[in-house]
């Protein structure tokens, strides 16, 4: 018999509220509702219990890149548990999946990384980051290069190191984060922090901050800079044109390492595999998780480029670090037929050539509507920032309660979208359908209707 017997909603809200400590939830918020159930998934939709259909614009939490429902991925799944459900890549062991997905990602990678080291998600892939670059500067002599420099408004994660890495100060308030060795600097966030400089201005000026930090602490005391492509959970917060290029060149003058935290670009979001490919970008290491899988089965990674995985191969001895679940089959079985239905169906080209374009003109009209400051995006990445004052950028008086309400009304009208503070974030499966995308915006419009 199955051990999955069918409840109400009534019985799975209560058994939650009675059992069940949800992450980053308000439980007495859940409380007064009850959580939504979702019970399946098709495609770009989601059904919940009380039978409603929802299109899902967040592909989960950014990580449903093929969408729902492809059976090929249960079938690997299925055969790979009974052909070898576990071992651990410990020890001189590894497994048939996790071998071939190390090579099918180095593939796709830019060409001067050719290694991965597995997680089991993406906070564990930072975790791992900032242990292997303090490793590879102690084995390059210059044990002194500890510090990572990050970013304010930063996401890389909710562990110890993964938050405190992050800049989320809300994160760093609950448990006395960041841990030493981690210090943040300004976002390139041109809409909200860029005063009276232009664009371009303001990116030369964001990173700057990046010398000025290092100049601070003594470059010989910097081990790494990280970030991701574009910020995700801070806001999808595009920085301007200027950004990257004067970051890369001050981490070639300081000789510091650069980590792009791939886990949301990753895997085609931005119609490029990866976000450093869009944004042109050589990092030394790419923590990745979601999109490796498409959310079928929790996993992660480090990409590594070949100097530190040079360094740590002919120079490093034992490196005591990795978790039970590194490389495990099943989930390697999982990525590796993802990435050949990413392949196959040429899904990266497809966002380039035509979803991404479709999704950012059609998103683009939205900015006419009263309540909205701005509306920008990559890919498939969009934001839609809500302002009391189009003319000024005056913000609400009370923070996100425009937000919050705007995305409560698009689930009740069947769209999900996520609110960061009074901004609106978006990013479907990489497989939605132009006519998808007509519906996501018409619903996020007449959302916007209601909430005006
Ligand atoms: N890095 C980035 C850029 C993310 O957006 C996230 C999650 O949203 C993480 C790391 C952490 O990944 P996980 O939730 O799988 O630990």
């Amino acid at each position: 018999m199955s051990s999955q017997i069918r409840h109400t909603t009534a019985e799975l809200q209560a058994m939650d509220a009675a059992h069940y400590l949800h992450p980053f939830t308000d439980h007495k918020d859940l409380g007064a509702r009850g959580a939504r159930i979702i019970e399946r998934a098709q495609g770009v939709y989601l059904w919940d219990s009380e039978g409603n259909q929802i299109l899902d614009g967040m592909a989960g939490l950014w990580c449903v890149n093929i969408g729902y429902g492809r059976t090929e991925l249960a079938e690997v799944a299925y055969k790979q548990m009974l052909e070898l459900p576990y071992y651990n890549s410990f020890f001189q062991c590894a497994n048939p999946p996790a071998v071939q997905l190390a090579k099918a990602i180095a593939e796709i990678a830019p060409a001067h990384m050719n290694h991965v080291f597995f997680t089991g998600s993406g906070s564990e892939s930072n975790d791992t980051v900032l242990r292997m670059v303090r490793r590879y500067w102690d084995l390059k002599g210059k044990p002194g290069k500890k510090t990572i420099i990050s970013r304010i408004n930063g996401y890389h994660g909710s562990t110890v190191a993964g938050a405190s890495l992050g800049g989320m100060s809300v994160m760093h308030e609950q448990g006395d984060l960041p841990i030493p060795g981690i210090v943040h600097i300004p976002q390139p966030y041109w809409y909200g922090e860029g005063g009276d400089m232009d664009p371009e201005e303001f990116g030369l000026w964001a990173a700057r901050q990046l010398e000025a930090k290092i100049e601070e602490l003594g470059e010989d005391k910097v081990a790494a800079f990280i970030a991701e492509p574009i910020q995700g959970a801070g806001g999808v917060i595009i920085p301007p044109s200027t950004y990257w290029p004067e970051i890369k060149r001050i981490l070639a003058k300081y000789d510091i390492l650069l980590v792009v935290d791939e886990v949301i670009c990753g895997f085609g979001r931005t119609g490029e595999w990866f976000g450093s490919q869009y944004f042109d970008l050589k990092p030394d290491l790419m923590p990745i998780a979601k999109g490796m899988t498409s959310g079928y089965l929790p996993m992660g990674g480090v990409i590594v480029g070949d100097r530190v995985a040079n360094t740590l191969i002919e120079h490093g001895g034992e490196f005591f670090h990795g978790y039970t679940y590194s490389g495990h089959p099943v989930a390697a079985a999982v990525g590796l037929e993802n990435l050949r239905i990413l392949r196959e169906e040429k899904i990266v080209d497809y966002v380039k050539q035509e979803a991404a374009p479709y999704l950012q003109s059609k998103i683009a009209s939205l900015a006419e509507h009263r309540l909205v400051g701005e509306v920008r995006g990559v890919g498939l990445l969009g934001a839609i920032e809500l302002v009391k004052n189009k003319a000024t950028r005056e913000r609400f008086a009370e923070k996100g309660s425009t937000g919050t309400l705007c995305r409560d009304l698009c689930v009740r009208n069947g769209l999900v979208m996520r609110a960061v503070g009074d901004t609106l974030i978006m990013s479907p499966p990489l497989v939605i359908k132009p006519e998808e995308i007509d519906e996501l915006v018409a619903k996020a419009w007449r959302c916007l209707d209601l909430a005006a």
